[in-house]
């Protein structure tokens, strides 16, 4: 089972120019690659191969502009190439929509590095043309890894690569466990366990508190220092900024850390089977009442953990139909309440049955692993 396994770097002050001149070139060749499709399309062009573009690419490096690009790995840029030419492949297939060119100021800073150069001994990792980086932690020894990628959040870089392990199987204990997610809770599982909903949790409103207040701080900043018409960016407004970004990074991390923590609960468990229901986020989200708390939930990469978290154990993982209707039918008869508001927090049946509502669908979607 390939996992993938993402540790920080702490690169030398040398090194970590090396990166940033790294992840630069990438993002200058993914929207250079970009506006080479989209110039090509208006002129009435087929999509251009990637193949054909690296050629390009490769030509420009010998022109005396773009010697700059050959300080960084070829391998790097051409994986930026083909990266930018994916998203446009998926835009055609309908997948996704037109990507974005990546800007200096928006852009996760982030490249690829040469797979077949790609070691590791301890706590240590060799990337091609930057070269040994200690980790904070002991990093897996393999036999092959798989498209490393290294990036940086605001705060630390990282490396993340796919790993090949052979994961070993437990004994299951031939439970089901159904999970119904949700807005008031995170997940409310058939055998009693509840996750709570991170975004209510005192360390998230606070730190949240402190994000506001930050922002409040900067626009004011902005409206004192102002020019005329301009803005004007102080030293003030730049230290303010970076506190921002870390903020962001510090919610995610929180929201990770919760979700993570949830999944690896209910795999201890060590249930045969787990039965979710097919996400529907998007529906979702088009209720505006419910839209800003589902964004911070990641009900997605909630029911992503959880799958390859089964499939690590050996579990089943089944997903139910969208229209299974795990909230309104009864779960001690079978009968089916039509008139169920979201507001009713207490499923009650005529047959006398009183459950909260979570906990029903969570029983029902159980039955469905047979
Ligand atoms: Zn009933």
């Amino acid at each position: 089972m390939i996992l993938a396994k993402k540790v920080r770097i702490k690169p030398t002050p040398e090194q970590e120019q090396c990166l940033w001149r790294s992840a630069g070139a990438t993002r200058w060749t993914y929207n250079w690659t970009l506006a080479r499709q989209e110039e090509n399309y208006r002129n009435g062009g087929k999509f251009i191969q990637d193949g054909e573009l690296r050629k390009e690419l490769t030509k420009l490096k010998y022109t005396e502009e773009y010697t700059w690009l050959n300080e960084v790995s070829a391998q790097t840029t051409n994986q930026a190439v083909k990266d930018a030419c994916d998203a446009y492949k998926r835009m055609f297939k309908g997948q996704a929509r037109k990507p974005k060119f990546k800007s200096r100021k928006r852009s996760k800073p982030a490249f690829y590095s040469r797979c077949d150069q790609f070691k590791a001994k301890g706590s240590a990792v060799y990337l091609e043309k930057i070269g040994w980086l200690q980790t904070s932690e002991l990093f897996p020894k393999v036999d092959k890894y798989s498209n490393p990628r290294v990036s940086f959040d605001g705060k630390y870089w990282y490396v993340a690569v796919g790993v090949e392990q052979e994961t070993e199987k437990p004994e299951l204990t031939g439970e089901v466990i159904g999970i119904d997610v949700g807005v008031k809770e995170l997940a409310v599982c058939s055998n009693g366990m509840v996750f709570k909903n991170v975004n209510k949790s005192a360390v998230l409103r606070k730190t949240e508190k402190r994000l506001r207040r930050l922002q409040r701080e900067s626009s004011r900043k902005y409206e004192m220092n102002k020019e005329g018409n301009r803005f004007v960016k102080t030293c003030n407004i730049i230290k303010v900024e970076k506190s921002i970004r870390l903020l962001y990074q510090r919610i995610t991390n929180i929201r990770n850390n919760h979700i993570h923590q949830a999944t690896n609960a209910i795999a201890k468990t060590k249930p045969s089977a787990v039965v979710m229901e097919k996400l529907n986020v998007v529906g979702m989200m088009k209720n505006r009442h419910l839209s800003k708390a589902i964004a911070g939930q990641k009900l997605h990469e909630f029911a992503r953990q959880v799958e390859y978290k089964c499939e690590k154990i050996g579990a089943k993982f089944v997903q139910a139909d969208r229209w299974f209707p795990s909230s309104k039918l009864c779960s001690d008869c079978g009968q089916i309440k039509q008139h169920l508001k979201l507001s009713d927090r207490i499923y009650e049946c005529d047959c006398g049955l009183k459950i909260d509502r979570d906990m029903n669908a969570a029983i029902n979607l159980s039955r469905l692993a047979a």
